[in-house]
């Protein structure tokens, strides 16, 4: 890896924080609080949160396996893509590498911050080719974005060409995980000691039940988690979505009830599909979602859509051509989809 300072913007190098009355008088017992402009009357949420989310990331520390000081929290992992951008990529100067197809906050966020995006199509198959991914990287390429299990193609990256690239390449690359609660595999946030040029993201938005409360995470070395905190919003995170948050991780058990139960739908949904004479192919997936190929997805899409059901049409997006990309719901919505479409026709 480049060595940090050359790899961030020399302004957020430099930069010096708004230091929020909170920070100042951390660490020392207080009672009265004339510091923040507050009006003192309570009415549940009159004083400023935690602009470090203390409390949250030390629980979060113990349930991810990574310590507190390498966690980021964001106003869902949307806002750590968009802090990637504005830390380390000069606009007009700099480029960043990512896979393709993907999640398409990545492109978006690089045209905002007015940075070159350069995406890598994957195999046929979906698989990543290592190789073609590093040949796109030139001298002002600082960020490569991998995710994996892909979104909008469901399928886990294989760990050995990740880590290629983690290796190979001087600079960030992001591994987005928001899907990883959902297989085996391990969690590349565990191998931060040995990629010091790896941030991880993780999100409250899938397996947690939690899209609403807008809660992402980063992990990364210390020394890019301070960065983040420099470029932050200083209370990022409302007091509402910390203490939910919070609940959240209180029942662990009913998450990994979510957990089984969405994986054995998924495992009887996607046969059941395959078999439809409209469903050309369904893709392998390690995520809550998967990509099917049908016979004619704008056709079905809409027809779906007069019926109430909402899937995904990614049929213009590359080697996506004809694929809808399906959410596992309850039993009751597969069954409503797969009754749907068992009727379609053409
Ligand atoms: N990464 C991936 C791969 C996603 O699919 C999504 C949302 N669909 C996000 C990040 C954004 O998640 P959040 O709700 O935490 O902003």
């Amino acid at each position: 890896m480049k060595p940090l300072q050359e790899l961030t913007k020399q302004n957020i190098w430099k930069l010096t924080p708004y230091s929020c009355a909170r920070d100042e008088f951390k660490g020392r017992a207080a009672s009265v609080f004339l510091d923040a402009n507050e009006n003192p009357y309570n009415a549940n949420f009159n004083r400023y949160p935690d602009p470090l989310q203390e409390e949250l990331k030390a629980r979060l520390a113990e349930v991810k396996g990574v310590p507190a000081g390498r966690i980021f929290l964001g106003n869902g992992s949307d806002e750590a893509i968009d802090l990637v951008y504005r830390i380390f990529c000069e606009p007009r100067q700099d480029n960043v590498v990512a896979i393709a197809p993907t999640y398409g906050m990545y492109g978006v966020c690089a045209d905002i911050n007015d940075i070159e995006y350069r995406p890598v199509e994957l195999n046929a198959d979906f698989s990543l080719d290592a190789d073609r991914l590093l040949a796109a990287v030139d001298a002002h390429t600082k960020v490569i974005w991998i995710c994996s299990p892909n979104n909008p193609t469901g399928n886990a990256l294989d760990r050995k060409a990740i880590e290629r690239v983690l290796t190979e390449f001087q600079g960030i690359v992001v591994v987005d995980e928001a899907y990883s609660d959902f297989n085996d595999a391990r969690p590349f946030r565990l191998d931060l000691d040995r990629f010091p040029n790896l941030i991880v993201l993780n999100t409250f938005s899938k397996l947690w039940a939690s899209a609403a409360i807008r809660l992402g995470m980063a992990f990364a070395s210390e020394e890019i988690i301070a960065l983040f905190n420099k470029v932050k919003y200083p209370y990022n995170i409302n007091a509402l979505t910390q203490q939910q948050a919070m609940k959240m991780l209180a029942d662990l058990q009913q998450v990994q009830y979510w957990r089984a139960t969405l994986l054995r739908e998924r495992e009887q949904l996607l046969p059941a599909i395959a078999e439809l004479p409209i469903c050309k192919a369904v893709y392998p997936t390690d995520a809550n979602f998967f990509l099917a190929r049908m016979t004619d997805a704008d056709s079905i899409y809409h027809y779906l859509i007069d019926r109430g059901i909402v899937v995904r049409n990614r049929s213009r997006v590359q080697l996506c051509g004809n694929c809808l990309r399906i959410t596992i719901g309850t039993p009751q919505e597969n069954n409503a989809l797969l009754g749907a479409l068992r009727q379609y026709r053409s």
